[in-house]
């Protein structure tokens, strides 16, 4: 099967019925480019770069995040790269930036909570992001909007670094795309909304779950819970595409769940247009993809949409497609 999968490096993305999706990668640091360019990966969906910050015994200089950047975005050759402004707190914590005593931290001080508090930090990444942006096909998304208040104020910071460096005669790409992550149920329900401000959604499923199911992604006496084809998880994931393509907006997911081979088939009937994943599934789910019709997939979500359990619907995916 893997040679199989290798013919596909060069082949598009598409659905046999000839729908054009994009299947990319996730990434951590720019290391990782080299597996993504091995896996024929039409983009990156993910770069998380709250890696940058972990691996640094202090704050990442605006030079040293630059640097970072433009070498993921020229690496790329063009190819879409969406980056994750930081996405610290919860389980990911810096020793020089003491966060605060929580009970709850995934719950807590985190992601664009923090950003938001600390300009300072959030705008330094923001000028290395500006910076960066000429070397590619650049777009930017925020991690763990709970509101639409917060992407106004990040989008806000984001246009007066733009205004200043263009000011000071830096030069700055003019397609950035600004987007957000939707992992957290609040920005699922109000999906309609954020559709009309954004350019594009990433569906976050690994948090999306956790935080639909109250159950905790590292929790292992919970880990029943995290149920990717529970048809309550199904119709969130449907109502932020549906509400995306009412506005002509592009809609991705970087969680686990789109390199899920289970998954996929009713992710593509559903309409999702990008599918982020670790890159070496991305053969694999490209794969998968190709040989199935948008239609009859379609028709196979229609029935998950209104079924009542995880288990069922994994049982009618697995019976209805060659996986
Ligand atoms: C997610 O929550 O699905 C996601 C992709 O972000 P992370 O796993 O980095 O929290
Ligand atoms: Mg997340």
């Amino acid at each position: 099967q893997k040679s199989e999968w290798a013919k596909l490096k060069n082949e598009p993305s598409q659905s046999a019925d000839g729908r054009k999706l994009i299947v990319g990668s996730n990434i951590g640091t720019p290391k990782d480019l080299a597996g993504v360019l091995a896996s024929g990966s039409e983009g990156i969906g993910l770069y998380r770069t709250e890696f940058l910050y972990m691996d640094s015994a202090e704050l990442p200089t605006e030079d040293d995040q630059f640097e970072a950047y433009k070498s993921v975005l020229e690496g790329m050759n063009g190819k879409p790269v969406t980056v994750r402004t930081m996405d610290i707190g919860g389980d990911k914590y810096l020793p020089y930036l003491p966060l605060p005593e929580e009970e709850n931290p995934f719950m807590g001080y985190r992601a664009i909570r923090i950003s938001l508090d600390r300009t300072d930090i959030f705008r330094t990444q923001l000028r290395a992001l500006l910076r960066a942006s000429v070397y590619g096909d650049l777009w930017i998304m925020f991690p763990m909007i709970a509101t639409i208040n917060e992407f106004r104020a990040a989008k806000k910071i984001f246009e007066e670094e733009r205004t200043n460096l263009k000011q000071a005669g830096v030069a700055i790409s003019d397609d950035i795309k600004l987007g957000i992550m939707i992992e957290i149920p609040a920005a699922a329900m109000l999906a309609d909304r954020f559709a009309q401000e954004v350019d594009f959604f990433s569906i976050g499923t690994n948090d999306l779950i956790a935080y639909t199911m109250a159950a905790d992604r590292g929790n292992e006496h919970v880990s029943y819970l995290y149920q990717p084809y529970n048809p309550s998880i199904l119709r969130l994931i449907k109502q932020v595409i549906d509400a995306a393509h009412q506005y002509g907006k592009f809609v991705a997911m970087c969680g686990e769940m789109a390199g899920d081979q289970i998954a996929a088939p009713l992710l593509l009937g559903m309409g999702l247009d990008e599918f982020s994943m670790s890159s070496t599934s991305v053969l694999q789910t490209r794969a998968l993809l190709r040989a199935l019709d948008s239609k009859d997939m379609a028709k196979l979500a229609e029935k998950a949409l209104n079924m009542d359990t995880n288990e069922e619907v994994e049982s009618l995916v697995a019976a209805s497609v060659k996986i």
